[in-house]
């Protein structure tokens, strides 16, 4: 029996990749030099399609890392020298807020009750704190900080540096990348792509930063700093060997999509997410963890399962419909289904008829 893949990431491949993972074989992608203009050619051919798709503001610069987690580090180590802000509702949000500990900043942070998202109208940050951390799709938990917040925190700290996580609602995510200064995402979510691939997104404001840091006498670390991404950027290369096959394969993805149309994408997304939750709120065993529907996410819906998730799982598995299971202590008592691009409407209109007449 065939496999769909809903799990939040890795997850099901966008329906276009085999067809392009073929093309690349023959044409031995993976065995270019990554100093050859064929590079060169595919790195700017994949910055275009990705910076068209995302609707970046001019001067925001797209970078590759090895992953999102990546991104974290960098992000610390390259625009802040002591002290940093994090809206915490979840265990991702949460590992960055850590990994700045590491790191030995003043991390500080706030905290969401679990499956919802910090308030606006609680959010006391200091003016010593140089970057605000949010996460726009806390996986998770499936709750989703609302996109107008980013206007309040935008206006509200016009000198902070703002760092945004949209790792598993990119592409279907109307972001305002003029709102933020940093974002980041890694390629095996929504975008449906083998893992092993990160995008960092900077703008001006973060350059500037990171060379008063190293002007300062800042450690920004070494080939991953931001100066040597850039000065390498600038030549459409990297300074490691890098994921080649994984910068090809986004490229034509993102060209994909915008054949497609996000209009499209995100109304499809739309109509799959509000068929999850219904289905969700109509099965007494089931209940969307998120209570709250106005920060429900629509790629990454999790719900309780009264009975245990375990055997709901399993039931799926048999018919072919790979869900994830809860995240960190909710393995057992949540389900987690992704709803990204690759997944059809048919597709989820079938998984909604099995969570329908699913009966423990
Ligand atoms: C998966 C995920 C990450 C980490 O991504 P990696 O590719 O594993 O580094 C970070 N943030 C969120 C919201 C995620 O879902």
């Amino acid at each position: 029996m065939p496999k769909i893949y809903f799990t939040p990431g890795p997850s099901q491949l966008y329906f276009t990749v085999q067809e392009h993972l073929r093309a690349a074989l023959r044409d031995d992608i993976p065995s270019i030099s990554h100093r050859s203009s064929k590079f060169q050619q595919i790195y700017a051919e994949t910055v275009e399609n990705l910076s068209t798709l995302l609707d970046l503001p001019p001067g925001y610069r797209i970078l590759f890392t090895s992953s999102a987690t990546e991104a974290w580090e960098r992000i610390i180590q390259n625009l802040v020298a002591r002290e940093s802000y994090h809206l915490v509702n979840g265990a991702f949000s949460s590992r960055f807020h850590e990994i700045a500990l590491q790191l030995g900043r003043n991390a500080l942070s706030a905290e969401a009750t679990e499956g919802s998202v910090v308030e606006m109208s609680s959010l006391l940050i200091p003016e010593s704190s140089e970057l605000i951390a949010i996460t726009h799709n806390e996986t998770s938990t499936g709750a989703r900080q609302p996109e107008k917040d980013l206007e309040s925190i935008r206006k509200a700290f016009p000198n902070q540096l703002i760092a945004l996580d949209v790792v598993s609602s990119v592409p279907d995510a109307e972001i305002n990348y003029s709102l933020v200064d940093t974002a980041y995402f890694s390629v095996q979510k929504a975008f449906g792509l083998p893992a092993g691939l990160g995008i960092w997104i900077v703008n001006e404001r973060c350059i500037e930063k990171s060379s008063t840091l190293q002007q300062n006498g800042h450690n920004t670390g070494s080939y991953h700093s931001l100066d040597s991404l850039l000065e390498k950027a600038d030549k459409n290369q990297t300074p490691e060997t890098p994921n080649v096959l994984g910068i090809y394969l986004l490229g034509k993805v993102a060209a994909d999509m915008l054949e497609k149309g996000l209009d499209q994408i995100r109304r499809e997304t739309a109509y799959k997410a509000a068929l999850l939750y219904h289905t969700y709120e109509n099965n007494p065993n089931l209940a969307p963890f998120v209570e709250d529907p106005a920060y429900r996410s629509r790629t990454t819906t999790v719900a309780r399962v009264a009975t245990g998730s375990t055997e709901l799982i399993s039931y799926l598995s048999s018919k072919g419909f790979i869900a994830g299971s809860g995240y960190g202590k909710h393995k057992t008592d949540h389900i987690r289904i992704a709803n990204f691009p690759t997944h059809s409407k048919e597709q989820i209109e079938m998984l909604a008829d099995y969570l329908t007449n699913w009966n423990p």
